[in-house]
């Protein structure tokens, strides 16, 4: 449950940021910051489902300024540090940990440039993909792609034993089609995954490539992952690089051993690429739905040392270390927002609205 009324963004928010409220919250502990890259300059969003993780430049050199003015930004190294002493080593007050996930192009071209300007560095979680010398896409982002183009009308593909049927209509009724399509496809590997996409495209027409081979256009660094060089870049500029599995499924989908292979084999290709060891791990999705206590165990059970989540997070919340909670940043959160949910105003509020709810569901029961 995410609490998301027009009443708390517009008013509340804003209102109780103003009279300084957010400053005077808890202190102890960590907020991890999820962010998924910035829209490149140029780039027209095409769907909030799609595009929504995403914010503008002008909004992320906001939200640092605002951390580096009310919070104390560290390292990914000095949270690796934290996490090594087992919570002995003290964080500094009000501590506040950047991420960034999926490994897309414009983190390098177009958030690079201001973590620098602002002397921050990030923990970029990417995909087995920017292991590799060729661009690609993530593929549930061309699955999207591929839904909303395709023409109306019911539908039906079947490819090596993955059948997807459905009625193309209305936005809501892509989406839909969709999101069932994902959680089909996270069951298979990334082969069978590539041949269901390739059918697709053949039955609809359109080709994804299209999206994200153009040289430095906007669209590529929308949607076209890092190569190998390019991740190699984002290291040497002082960012560290952690794993989020080689082709982010949804975990929870997965048979468990297609699930561990993908949380183990991305460490060991990162590493073997970065030449350094990968001790951090995101969840593909990281949202309650993906992430099942079985698949928690997986990423201790892989050598890494830290694993994140990506909800629940912000100042004073509970920190274990393999379901790391994260502060989810999305593009229509406005400054007043983000600071409620960095500074752990947000979760309180949960918490107060979840023991209200379950008052009020023990009290109908009893009378
Ligand atoms: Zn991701």
């Amino acid at each position: 449950m995410r609490l998301v009324s027009p009443f708390l963004q517009k008013v509340f928010y804003p209102a109780l940021s103003l009279a300084g409220v957010f400053h005077r919250t808890s202190a102890i502990g960590l907020a991890v910051v999820t962010y998924h890259g910035v829209l490149p300059e140029g780039y027209e969003p095409v769907d909030s489902a799609l595009d929504g993780n995403l914010i503008s430049a002008e909004m992320l050199s906001r939200q640092l300024r605002l951390l580096k003015a009310q919070y104390h930004v560290i390292s990914p190294e000095d949270a690796l540090a934290w996490l090594e002493g087992a919570g002995r080593r003290a964080l500094p007050p009000r501590a506040v940990l950047l991420t960034c996930d999926d490994g897309l192009l414009n983190c390098l071209t177009d958030m690079l440039p201001i973590l620098r300007q602002e002397k921050l560095s990030c923990l970029f979680f990417v995909t087995g993909a920017s292991a590799e010398d060729s661009r690609t896409m993530l593929w549930y982002e061309e699955l999207f792609l591929l839904f909303l183009r395709a023409p109306a009308g019911a539908f039906e593909i079947s490819s090596e034993g993955v059948l997807v049927e459905g009625d193309l209509g209305s936005r809501e009724q892509r989406r839909a089609v969709w999101w069932n399509s994902v959680k089909r496809l996270s069951q298979v590997d990334s082969v069978a995954r590539g041949l269901f996409l390739r059918a697709a495209h053949s039955q609809f027409g359109g080709n994804a490539e299209a999206d994200f081979r153009e040289g430095n256009s906007a669209s590529c660094r929308r949607f076209g992952l890092l190569t190998r060089t390019e991740l190699q870049q984002l290291a040497s500029a002082g960012m560290t690089i952690g794993a989020h599995t080689l082709s982010h499924p949804m975990l929870s989908q997965s048979p468990p051993e297609l699930a561990y292979a993908e949380v183990s084999a991305s460490r060991t290709r990162l590493e073997s690429v970065l030449g350094k060891q990968v001790w951090a791990l995101a969840y593909p999705f990281g949202d309650p739905q993906s992430v099942t206590p079985q698949v928690l165990a997986m990423a201790e059970q892989a050598g890494f040392q830290a694993a994140f989540l990506n909800f629940g997070g912000g100042l004073g919340t509970a920190l274990p270390p393999y379901a790391l909670p994260r502060v989810h940043v999305t593009a229509g959160m406005s400054l007043a927002e983000f600071e409620a949910h960095v500074s752990g105003f947000y979760a309180r509020l949960r918490r107060v609205a979840g023991r209200s709810a379950q008052r009020a569901a023990t009290q109908g029961q009893v009378s």
